[in-house]
């Protein structure tokens, strides 16, 4: 299952991305557009536009809260969603792209030196090259997300 947000979710596609979920972000204004990417990825449209045409043919999910963990609940709920655990922080929040294994000797130089020492594992995006770990800003996330996920 794959999403397409549009322009005013910014900040939910990130979010759904941190639970693993496949969510390009769109960041035009154009409708028609909006809907040709859609239809050309076979992605389910998540939007507040409710100018969006309803029999267009693709799958659209209208959010209606304000906050940032209601929309989440909203998507979850209107597609019948459960993120696994094994999902999350799968996705670069910045890019959407799967993450990717790599060597902790490779990333010596580019992670602040406590996080290399305590840290064993890390994940890198192939096209930002950001690396991740389960440090603490993971921590904070997991607790955010007790709130989103019932
Ligand atoms: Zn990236």
């Amino acid at each position: 299952m794959k999403f397409l947000l549009s322009r005013e979710l910014g900040r939910l596609s990130k979010w759904l991305r941190i639970l693993g979920f496949d969510a390009a972000y769109f960041n035009q204004d154009k409708i028609s557009s909006l809907i040709i990417q859609a239809l050309r990825d076979n992605r389910i449209i998540i939007t507040r536009n409710h100018r969006l045409p309803k029999s267009c043919g693709i799958k659209i999910v209208l959010i209606k809260a304000e906050k940032i963990k209601e929309q989440v609940s909203e998507v979850l709920n209107a597609l019948k969603l459960t993120p696994g655990s094994d999902m999350m922080f799968s996705r670069c929040i910045i890019c959407n792209a799967e993450l990717i294994g790599i060597d902790k000797e490779k990333i010596k130089d580019k992670v602040p030196e406590y996080v290399f020492k305590t840290q064993q594992d890390f994940i890198t995006c192939p096209m930002c090259k950001r690396i991740y770990w389960q440090g603490t800003h993971w921590g904070n996330v997991q607790n955010t997300l007790k709130g989103m996920i019932k």
